[in-house]
């Protein structure tokens, strides 16, 4: 018997018929509100007009060129919007086919500079706990989930590892915010001279971390700090947009919001919105001259490399984004969702934080609310939100806790930036029925 392998190969999931702007429907005849755009990615809802007449119109002219032997206009053009549209001299951009390839190619991009640069030395990299970067060999090693990384540790390079900036669960109450966000400045200044700066490549962190905490935005004053510290050991920063970035947080890139320049930043997801599938990757001046005045190559490469089709698919998202104001849209839009969940859920007893920017907004579930404990994770109430919500015909992003305590179960939502206040509504209304049933069931 052939069967095509599921992320659960146990459970074969509702086969997707027909999706149009914010449902999506399945064969049996059940339609979904898309209240986390799958994960993160349906910016523009589904069957957007534009973006398929966009896709068609490059189909019919060339769909494939490998980029050994051609560049395309589309691939160009859609290079210099990026560019032109990112913080400071991230001028330089490499298209890739998603997420995982877009922070790989990080990776080695900030390795051959430094090889180039006549520093070799530099081989570590530093990323945080909590974090997810991707399921390739490369990513995952960045990446702190344990879970994840389990089967495959001794595959995976050595990360050093810090904090993660996690206000809710990992202030001291004794604490404010700003010697809390002080302190984890100084502990990754420890681990750098603990490593040897001279031997450290880059720090890797999501300005706004999606599917590990639940769309938690750093404390104020964080990045800045990172990118001095960074500035002062010659150490390179590169900001892991691929879920935050293109708008989710009502700025183009999300770390316009930090005031600072990454060096590298890594798209994926919403780039081209789940039409294609896409990921690039944006590099200062310094990094890629560096590597023009040398070797002259960058030594890396897939057989799907800007490719037209998905350039295409992801130009017309940029388009509409500013045809359509979006960006103002997703701040005020998720202005509104934050108050809609905080009347429904602000004194539910098992709902200890609402937070996010833009439409990225996250809500973590407690068993208390005072001492914020979390429920157990062998119950996987993640699980049960899930399931309810498919039973409520909602479609969220929920993630388990973990086992030292050290994160809750949580709730991502990310709906498409054509929302309307009624849709946020029907969110809400829907997220409330399934999580009153998610909590019976586990009980
Ligand atoms: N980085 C972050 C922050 C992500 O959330 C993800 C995916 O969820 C990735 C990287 C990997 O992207 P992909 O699944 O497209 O390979």
């Amino acid at each position: 018997m052939t069967q095509l392998i599921h992320r659960n190969l146990r459970i074969t999931p509702p086969s997707a018929v027909c999706a149009f702007g914010m449902y999506v429907r399945d064969s049996d005849g059940n339609t979904y509100l898309d209240a986390s755009g799958g994960a993160a990615v349906s910016s523009l809802g589904h069957s957007h007009p534009d973006v398929l007449a966009a896709m068609q119109a490059q189909l019919a002219t060339t769909a494939y060129a490998h980029s050994a032997f051609f560049t395309t206009d589309v691939a160009e053009e859609l290079a210099t919007c990026l560019a032109q549209n990112a913080p400071g001299d991230l001028n330089n951009v490499y298209l890739v086919s998603g997420g995982s390839e877009a922070i790989e190619t990080s990776l080695k991009l900030a390795r051959q500079y430094f090889v180039e640069n006549g520093e070799p030395e530099r081989r570590v990299f530093i990323a945080r706990r909590q974090s997810y970067h991707g399921n390739t060999l490369g990513a995952l090693a960045l990446g702190g989930n344990e879970w994840r990384r389990k089967p495959f540790a001794p595959l995976l390079m050595d990360v050093a590892r810090v904090s993660p900036c996690y206000d809710y669960r990992e202030r001291p109450a004794s604490q404010d915010v700003q010697d809390y966000t002080a302190g984890l400045l100084v502990e990754l200044e420890h681990r750098i001279l603990d490593l040897g700066p001279q031997n450290v490549i880059g720090f890797c962190a999501e300005p706004v971390v999606g599917a590990t905490l639940g769309a938690v935005a750093a404390t104020p004053g964080y990045f800045k700090g990172v990118r001095a510290l960074c500035d002062k050991y010659g150490i390179l920063f590169i900001a892991d947009e691929v879920m935050c970035g293109m708008g989710r947080t009502g700025t183009l890139y999300a770390i316009e919001q930090e005031g600072v320049v990454p060096d590298i930043v890594a798209l994926g997801k919403g780039l081209a919105a789940g039409y294609q599938p896409v990921g690039a990757v944006l590099a200062r001046d310094h990094i890629v001259e560096r590597l023009r005045a040398g070797s002259g190559v960058f030594q890396h490469g897939h057989t799907y490399n800007a490719h037209p089709v998905a350039a295409a698919a992801a130009l017309a998202v940029q388009k509409v984004i500013r045809r359509d104001a979006l960006l103002s849209a997703v701040t005020m839009r998720g202005t509104a969702l934050r108050r809609m969940l905080r009347d429904a859920f602000g004194n539910h007893p098992n709902v200890g934080d609402i937070r996010g920017r833009g439409l990225f907004v996250g809500l973590e579930l407690v068993q208390e609310r005072e001492t914020k404990r979390p429920f157990d994770p062998d119950l996987k109430l993640h699980a049960a939100v899930k399931t309810a919500a498919m039973a409520c015909g909602l479609m969220v992003y929920p993630m388990g806790g973990t086992a030292d305590g050290r994160r809750g179960d949580h709730i991502l939502l990310a709906p498409p930036f054509i929302a309307t206040e009624a849709d946020l509504g029907q969110i809400v209304a829907r997220l409330s029925d399934a999580l009153a049933r998610a909590l019976e069931a586990i009980r």
